[in-house]
């Protein structure tokens, strides 16, 4: 049985603590994102094709998005603090 998970992340200014998430595909990972910060058109496709994104609107309070593959065997530590 494959391990396999995706690390959703989301690094904000002015926060100590970066959001994770753990998600089984890549799609409910994006989907979480975009749903988590409302993200627009524009940023969600770019988001999906490079499983990264640096927002350029200067209003927002985030600094970039990542999404990784990961195979831990306790995808869980991801989310404790
Ligand atoms: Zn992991």
């Amino acid at each position: 049985m494959s391990k396999l998970h995706y690390v959703a992340i989301a690094r904000l200014y002015g926060y100590v603590h970066t959001h994770c998430e753990v998600h089984k595909t890549y799609d409910v990972a994006v989907a979480s994102l975009v749903e988590s910060f409302s993200l627009n058109s524009t940023d969600t496709g770019r988001l999906k094709r490079d499983g990264h994104l640096e927002p350029q609107q200067r209003k927002v309070s985030y600094r970039y998005y990542d999404i990784t593959e990961c195979y831990c065997s306790r995808p869980e530590q991801h989310t404790e603090s």
